[in-house]
């Protein structure tokens, strides 16, 4: 057993953390059903923007942003939502990177290691880890 309480992001309450974000398992439940309903909704509203979608489906629009760059939520080509490739500003319909570049980026090891500090806007502080210091003697 390697896991530890930590308060979940979303209601604040303690649980046995593992791995990944810090939400409980019941509220990681519940983002997952409103993924489900998210992904409904924009399969009938082709042309929802994206103000309609957080407002109709009573989510986060950063929740949304989240789902897009997991490539789990896809728009159309009518979705007024316009992504653009973090590389080359191609439009794109999920993710972060359009096609080309994916497959660039793959071939690209040490760009492709490099992509994962993309999520800066609220990395919790994980003020249970301590680093190791040295003793100089
Ligand atoms: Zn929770
Ligand atoms: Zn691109």
């Amino acid at each position: 057993m390697n896991g530890s309480i930590k308060n979940c992001r979303k209601c604040g309450k303690m649980f046995n953390y593992m791995m990944g974000p810090p939400i409980c398992p019941a509220c990681r439940e519940k983002i997952e059903k409103k993924f489900q309903e998210v992904k409904e909704y924009v399969r009938e509203h082709k042309a929802a923007s994206m103000n309609q979608i957080t407002e109709d489906c009573d989510v986060e629009r950063k929740q949304v942003e989240q789902w897009v760059r997991e490539e789990r939520l896809v728009f159309s080509d009518e979705s007024p939502i316009k992504l653009h490739c973090e590389r080359c500003g191609a439009y794109i319909t999920t993710g972060r990177f359009c096609d080309k570049c994916k497959k660039e980026t793959a071939n690209d090891v040490s760009a492709a290691g490099a992509r994962e500090t993309g999520n800066a806007a609220e990395a919790p502080r994980n003020s249970g880890l301590r680093m190791h210091t040295f003793r100089n003697n």
